[in-house]
């Protein structure tokens, strides 16, 4: 991790995210405040700053843990700070979706018996290599003939390696579509399959229907097209991995509750998989890691039309909101004191000098808001820290430990 001086408040912990260099994602949660206002009494943050709450990461862990009826493993691109994948793993998530080998290096570092799987199907000779010989990788994830071929010629012993195949969903039914990238044909996947059983490996299936996907029945109709790509290719899986994508509470959003997700997948898994020889799992980011932290920035300047510039945007952790169609539930402090009268939409922008940097809908704020003033994005744990560029000379963020945080909608 660099630091970097920031002069006038030493106590703060400053982390300079350098876009290129996914170890600089590692940041330090030290003090603990016990809410907002208490963090912003003690420290007044320059910065923007993200606020983990580890009560918030040990509830979600567990709405999984208890309510999935299958393995839990965690999507680290979501959000790959070591102190969440610590909370995690003490409640027992002990699997890790990995994309890359400094994915799997952070995980090992955290927990050195950590599964991890690896689930991007594009890797070069030497990730494979890697995977195989430094971190013990057991799990790997293809959607061509050619990425098998390149991943068999690396494996000495078959029967120890399990290689899924991933499907392409047939439609999207989420906020961020992840068909155009990833994901064998259906009419490709079973000739896949089979020969990869052929060739003496365990065999899984996979598919992710997208990220914040609202219905609970783009899962169930993957489900059967899997078992569909099974029956077909005459095989058995050892295991049916159904992605993440499962949705985030955010402000206006309307999708169903976890445990509507759970009770249909595992109803769907049931009636087409034999749970003796297929294992059911599920590799969510999102839902996992969103609840589990906030964004607090600071109204920089209040032009006379209403608008509002912040210390931090969409080259920063507010990347996502100009990507996909979600608004977090935001709360405005004036030092430690919540701003209560009545809101209007109001146009926000960050701090870089891009025109681009402003958010795609006006946000809820309140009528006096001013330069000084605090908003706590909710629900900001997912694809924030994990995606702040250094452009223009922002990115800089603070971090805190902070048990009480904005909650979902
Ligand atoms: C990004 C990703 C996930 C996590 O997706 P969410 O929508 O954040 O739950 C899971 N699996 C794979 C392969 C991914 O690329």
């Amino acid at each position: 991790m660099k630091k970097r001086g920031v002069g006038m408040d030493r106590k703060a912990e400053v982390v300079a995210f350098d876009a290129t260099r996914a170890e600089s994602a590692r940041s330090r949660y030290p003090n603990v405040f016990p809410d907002v206002a208490a963090l912003i009494a003690a420290r007044a943050p320059e910065h923007p700053t993200l606020c983990f709450s580890p009560a918030r990461a040990r509830a979600s862990a567990r709405a999984f843990q208890s309510g999935f009826p299958g393995l839990t493993t965690y999507a680290v691109k979501s959000n790959p700070t070591p102190e969440l994948v610590r909370a995690f793993a003490a409640e027992g998530i002990t699997a890790f979706d990995v994309a890359s080998t400094v994915e799997m290096e952070l995980v090992r570092g955290v927990l050195p018996t950590a599964v991890l799987h690896y689930n991007n199907p594009i890797r070069s000779d030497h990730e494979t290599d890697v995977a195989l010989k430094r971190y013990a990788v057991r799990h790997f994830v293809v959607d061509d003939r050619e990425g098998f071929e390149r991943l068999a010629a690396h494996v000495d012993d078959p029967a120890k390696i399990e290689v899924s195949v991933r499907i392409r969903p047939a439609r999207n039914m989420a906020l961020h579509d992840f068909r155009s990238k990833f994901g064998a044909e259906p009419e490709d996947a079973a000739p896949l399959l089979s020969e990869i059983d052929r060739r003496g490996f365990r065999t899984g299936l996979t598919f992710h229907p997208g990220s914040q996907c609202g219905d609970p029945a783009a899962f169930v109709a993957l489900v059967f097209d899997a078992a569909g790509v099974a029956r077909e290719a005459g095989v058995a899986p050892t295991s049916l991995n159904v992605g993440g994508g499962f949705p985030a509470r955010y402000r206006g959003g309307d999708a169903p509750e976890l445990d509507r997700y759970f009770r249909d997948i595992g109803d769907a898994f049931a009636r087409t998989f034999d749970p003796d020889k297929t294992r059911l799992v599920a590799e969510p980011g999102r839902a996992l890691c969103a609840p589990t932290m906030s964004l607090l920035a600071e109204v920089k300047h209040r032009r006379a039309n209403g608008d509002v510039f912040l210390n931090d945007g969409i080259y920063g952790s507010l990347m996502e909101l100009s990507q996909i169609p979600i608004e977090p539930p935001v709360l405005v402090r004036r030092g430690p004191h919540i701003l209560t009268g009545p809101a209007a939409p109001v146009r926000v922008y960050g701090p870089t000098c891009d025109p681009l940097d402003v958010l795609p809908k006006p946000v809820p704020l309140p009528e006096d808001i001013r330069p000084g003033d605090r908003i706590e994005f909710g629900m900001m744990g997912a694809y924030s820290s994990a995606t702040i560029t250094s452009f223009n000379g922002y990115g800089r963020i603070e971090t805190a430990t902070v048990e009480r945080i904005l909650g979902a909608r």
